[in-house]
């Protein structure tokens, strides 16, 4: 199992990923950026050429003189699978190299089939989808509903994934794909596809991000100075199963009691949603259960934006309880922005309204001033922006090691 890129020259790649990422793009910079004379650099260009992994891209502006002459990664010259696990659902996607999706399909499939069903389907449905497809297959990424220890790539004790404790992900999907396979929790995946869609990679501030995704569970991903922080063993940000004050008697999915999930979070949303539509609080959600037989988050938000007093309280309970412990988390790692994912924030205004009414009660002002809470505008685009980029950033840094 090797990606396609495994017989070229390191020196070649390493020029390749400096192009890729946009840290050199001229024949000086990347001079600079590697110590190589220019010379060297000029054959290492035209190999990438050759082996079609780069494509000239006109000039940069002149600094005085003739304007020098840049390259592009040519994304196109390959493609990333990606699989998506989710509670309830698979997300499978084809993308460039770059991210950008080719061909996508979602999957109803409960994680609960476990891991050798849910990554057979996904292999096959993989493969059949990439045959449509020209280039080759370079790397696969796959984002997980759970914590991820970061010595093995393995799931560690994820609360809703049963039968996925410590199964080697990587080893199965790259027997099936006989691609490199790279694997992620998925809010850190989010956080890496969002991040590296920002319009100027030049302005972005200095990337210190906090990325909340408020969907059946709770989590947080963490960008510091740019980087992703991933803590001594991968949990860092897994906040889900922190105790909330005041609700001690509410039992979690996870075994416990009191956690911000069993109060917040999608599954617990759900729940009371049902409670209030079965008890006639709620005429709109009675009216849902009564048509479909079942309720989602999305039927709360079109309740919460349609004035609907119980699916009200049950939004303005969820963003309290996220929002005290957004409040923390601000005051502890002072971020310049705040990116909430999930259909609560997404589709919900007043759902932001109010834990930026909380963040600025409760944090520090000098953390608050200039701090940005924004909801994302897709978190499954980010993640599966981020499993490819994670998929090829993988690839590289094996490559060039
Ligand atoms: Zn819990």
């Amino acid at each position: 199992m090797s990606s396609p890129i495994a017989a070229i020259d390191t020196d070649v790649l390493t020029t390749v990923n400096l192009i890729r990422t946009g840290h050199a793009i001229t024949r000086q910079q990347l001079a600079r950026s590697t110590g190589m004379g220019r010379n060297t650099i000029s054959a290492l260009i035209n190999t990438a050429i050759a082996a079609g992994l780069i494509a000239p891209n006109g000039s940069a502006p002149s600094t005085g003189g003739r304007a020098p002459a840049t390259w592009r990664f040519r994304q196109e010259s390959g493609l990333v699978l990606t699989v998506g696990v989710h509670t309830s659902t698979l997300r499978l996607a084809v993308t460039d190299l770059a991210g950008h999706p080719l061909e996508r399909r979602t999957l109803n499939w409960p994680i609960t089939r476990g891991p050798e069903a849910t990554l057979a389907r996904a292999a096959a449905e993989l493969q059949e989808m990439a045959r449509g497809h020209e280039p080759p297959a370079w790397a696969a990424g796959v984002s997980l509903p759970g914590p991820i220890d970061q010595d093995t790539g393995r799931p560690s004790s994820p609360p809703i994934m049963p039968g996925w404790d410590n199964y080697d992900v990587v080893g199965a999907l790259e027997a099936a794909l006989n691609v490199p396979v790279s694997t992620g929790n998925d809010v850190n995946i989010m956080l890496l596809g969002y991040a590296s869609a920002l319009p100027d990679q030049a302005s972005r501030e200095p990337g210190n991000i906090l990325y909340l995704q408020v969907g059946t569970g709770i989590g947080v991903g963490i960008m510091s100075n740019g980087h992703l922080h991933l803590g001594a063993a991968g949990a860092a940000g897994d906040i889900g199963h922190v105790q909330v004050s005041g609700v001690d008697s509410v039992i979690c999915r996870c075994g416990r009691t009191g956690c911000l999930e069993a109060v917040a979070g999608g599954w617990a949303l759900l729940r009371d949603a049902r409670r209030a539509a079965v008890e006639g609080l709620s005429p709109h959600l009675r009216e849902c259960l009564d048509q479909r037989g079942e309720l989602t988050i999305e039927d709360i938000v079109v309740g919460v934006n349609a004035g609907d007093t119980e699916c009200v309280t049950l939004m303005v309970r969820s963003a309290t309880a996220v929002g005290d412990a957004l409040a923390m988390l601000v005051s502890f790692f002072n971020p310049g922005r705040v990116v909430l994912a999930g259909p609560m924030p997404q589709g919900c205004p007043m759902f932001l309204d109010v834990i930026r009414r909380i963040v600025d009660e409760r944090a520090l002002s000098l953390a608050t001033t200039d701090l940005e809470i924004l909801p994302a505008a897709s978190g499954l685009d980010d993640e599966l922006r981020g499993c490819a980029l994670l998929a090829v950033d993988s690839v590289f840094t094996a490559a060039t090691a």
